[in-house]
């Protein structure tokens, strides 16, 4: 409690503007205060890092936008500001590789400039998140807008998997135009904005030819970005088996893994059994993202694959108006779902951490390291008596649900629940008021 005290303390004369003196001596032998060496310490949680191989209690400090310190038993009096994470998580800015958020008022557009897409800010800190993948919602047509648009005014770091088609996911006859994939000019597109681009994305098209796989794996092979499938609707059903074990290469996804909707093989077949072919495919490299959405996360699919060991490398909300008020809901209750089907916490993170930044080649994400950029989720698991709902309606009982406390984007407080990171009101300085 000692240690509380004086951190609360320190915080009201940094707030004061006056630092709390970490004294020492100036040549001329005068007591100078010193300015404290962190602006942020996040303090006593329990820092789960897979990338570094941190699983232990420690203290995280930040200077800046950047990671300056991570160790146990930081002093309080070097930060200007110290967040008290006792009995909470810290981990690494989570990453959601698969969401929708190309918002816009054009009518009928889907989720390309359409208002089934949203605004990343309003979905993205109280989660944990800091950086949400678009895919697919713009093509190489109207990435330019998306950039505008969304990319460059969201303090949520958004990234995007292009479409393959030029036009985006408009939905309707627009995501079926085959005239409209061209593997040359979106790799043109990719090009022009490396690291922002991270992937290309085939959705819906229902026809029986795989052009859609091919021009998109083609750009991806001139560029080095993976390509993400969202399989299904075609007539005749084409093969999952094909798709995984001939068309993708590895390091390409899957999404959508647990789905069983028309026109897709499911990955469990009728017997419960995982197909065989899904673990050959796992093993030659492909990547599986859980994918949520409003249609596409099933208990019948995802528990018998979970007891047979089938987790999902990434788990990603597939976030959009349809799936966010339904069992989706947000990435930590999605995360929660596989915490209460076995997975354990360490993995759970990991799958959105460092293993999502290295499925989108962005190793300098996901991750605490000294030096790097100070994205921090504190995360508070909590006991008790909960229900999760998939998207058949279904209900499955759990005692352990993820909840956000804090999150810091570029060294920056961007959600604070409970204000772990602030004075007491009453501690803080009278404001100066003009006359
Ligand atoms: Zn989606």
């Amino acid at each position: 409690m000692k240690k509380l005290a004086c951190a609360s303390a320190f915080v009201l004369l940094a707030v004061a503007g006056l630092f709390l003196p970490v004294s020492s001596r100036s040549l001329e032998g005068r007591i100078q205060p010193q300015a404290p060496r962190f602006d942020l310490l996040i303090k006593g949680g329990h820092v789960i890092d897979p990338a570094n191989g941190i699983n232990a209690v420690m203290d995280v400090a930040v200077s800046g936008a950047k990671i300056a310190q991570v160790a146990a038993n930081i002093d309080p009096a070097q930060a200007l500001r110290v967040a008290d994470a006792t009995g909470l998580h810290v981990v690494p800015g989570i990453i959601d590789i698969h969401a929708h958020v190309f918002f816009g008022t054009e009518k009928d557009a889907y989720l390309s400039n359409g208002d089934t897409a949203v605004q990343p800010d309003t979905h993205s800190f109280r989660s944990g998140q800091t950086t949400l993948v678009d895919v697919g919602g713009a093509g190489w047509r109207n990435f330019g807008q998306f950039k505008e648009q969304v990319i460059d005014r969201a303090r949520t770091r958004v990234l995007s998997f292009i479409n393959i088609v030029g036009a985006g996911m408009k939905g309707g006859p627009v995501e079926q135009n085959l005239a409209d994939m061209d593997a040359r000019l979106t790799a043109m597109r990719i090009r022009q904005h490396p690291g922002v681009i991270v992937g290309i994305k085939v959705a819906h098209y229902g026809g029986a030819e795989w052009d859609p796989v091919t021009r998109a794996v083609a750009a991806g092979r001139e560029t080095s970005v993976p390509v993400m499938v969202d399989f299904g609707n075609h007539t005749p059903p084409l093969s999952l088996e094909a798709l995984l074990l001939e068309h993708l290469r590895p390091g390409d996804i899957l999404t959508h893994t647990y789905a069983h909707v028309n026109g897709r093989t499911p990955i469990v077949d009728d017997a419960g059994r995982v197909r065989p072919y899904v673990f050959e495919a796992r093993k030659r490299g492909i990547i599986f993202d859980a994918g949520h959405g409003g249609g596409s996360f099933l208990f019948r699919q995802a528990v018998p694959a979970l007891k047979q060991g089938f987790v999902p490398d990434v788990i990603s909300t597939d976030l959009h108006t349809g799936s966010m008020n339904s069992g989706m809901k947000d990435i930590l209750n999605t995360m929660s779902k596989f915490l209460n089907l076995g997975m354990t916490l360490q993995d759970v993170i990991k799958a959105n951490t460092s293993k999502a930044a290295d499925v989108i080649k962005r190793p300098d994400l996901g991750r605490l390291s000294v030096g790097g950029e100070a994205d921090i989720a504190v995360l508070n698991l909590r006991r008790g008596k909960f229900g999760f709902i998939d998207t058949a309606g279904g209900r499955l009982l759990g005692d352990q649900k993820l909840e956000c406390e804090l999150t810091v984007k570029g060294g920056q407080v961007v959600w604070d629940l409970n204000g772990i990171s602030r004075p007491l009101w009453s501690e803080m300085p009278e404001p100066a008021r003009g006359k």
